[in-house]
């Protein structure tokens, strides 16, 4: 049931932030698909997405600002067997983050990426951030942002990412498919979900994203990657939702663990040394 997924602490988000019905849809999809709360290690970072381990039980870190998938993929390299998911906001993934955010694509790293996208820097009080549009007006942009924005599903589907969908907090029905088809997903999996920040981003509201998103077909082949492109790229002007790609492929636990590679005693034998360390510091 979704409620022995509470954390052990209550959101403090402002009210109406699009990051309460992330959190809600991912509990609601820990609970239907049984997932153990002792095997699964929720990861974020810093921003206002950085709250969000405590705010579901599981195992959880709060890591330093961009380094969320770094340390995901530390997670899952030592013990594959966990389930790994990281919340992390548009700033911490596509800023500081943006070179993390590359290669654990290219590794198909097997964890769930969701951005919680606000398009712009809530904890700090209003700045533009990497996915914010040009012009936009903010504390740190007073004639406008001058920069282009980062499109994480391009991004993700040009780096090799192995499922890469787009949701809106605001439709709650498609983001609770799309939470659990990430989920299951074996191989690194980038959900970027649209999320008003209701008290910063007074243009990208939920009344606007109403009028600016649209899906794209669902009954397609998944795994072909032009499509794929052209759906995310060639859009009418509206923003595309729904899962763009999908395909498996050998994930980076998989063959650094292989018993053909060479490095993979020394990858075990760093691993045991960690886990001494820890037990040590345990004590
Ligand atoms: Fe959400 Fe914005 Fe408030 Fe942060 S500042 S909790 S993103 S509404």
């Amino acid at each position: 049931m979704k409620k022995n997924y509470e954390g052990y602490k209550k959101p403090t988000w402002c009210p109406g932030c699009g990051d309460f019905a992330i959190l809600s849809v991912l509990k609601k999809t820990f609970a239907k698909l049984k997932i153990d709360p002792t095997q699964t290690v929720v990861v974020s970072g810093i921003g206002c997405s950085g709250k969000s381990y405590a705010f579901i039980y599981s195992n959880g870190i709060n890591t330093l600002h961009g380094r969320v998938l770094p340390i995901a993929t530390g997670i899952k390299l030592a013990n594959p067997d966990l389930k790994v998911v990281v919340l992390s906001g548009d700033g911490d993934t596509l800023a500081i983050g943006g070179n993390h955010f590359i290669h654990t694509a290219r590794r198909n790293v097997d964890i769930t990426l969701i951005i919680m996208d606000n398009k712009i820097y809530g904890l700090t009080k209003g700045q533009f951030s990497p996915t914010s549009n040009q012009g936009f007006i903010t504390v740190s942009s007073p004639y406008g942002s001058k920069e282009f924005p980062v499109d994480p599903v391009v991004l993700a589907l040009t780096s090799g990412a192995s499922f890469v969908a787009r949701a809106f907090s605001g439709e709650v029905n498609s983001l609770t498919q799309i939470i659990e088809e990430g989920i299951k997903h074996k191989g690194f999996a980038v959900i970027d979900v649209l999320s008003p920040c209701v008290t910063f981003n007074k243009v990208n509201t939920y009344e606007w994203y109403r009028e600016n998103i649209e899906f794209i077909p669902e009954n397609r082949d998944l795994s072909n990657l032009k499509e794929a492109f052209t759906l995310a790229v060639y859009t009418n002007g509206k923003i595309p939702l729904g899962i763009f790609y999908k395909k498996e492929r050998p994930t980076y636990h998989e063959l650094m663990l292989d018993s053909k590679n060479p490095c993979r005693e020394d990858l075990l034998c760093g691993r045991d040394r960690v886990v001494e360390i820890i037990e040590k510091l345990c004590e």
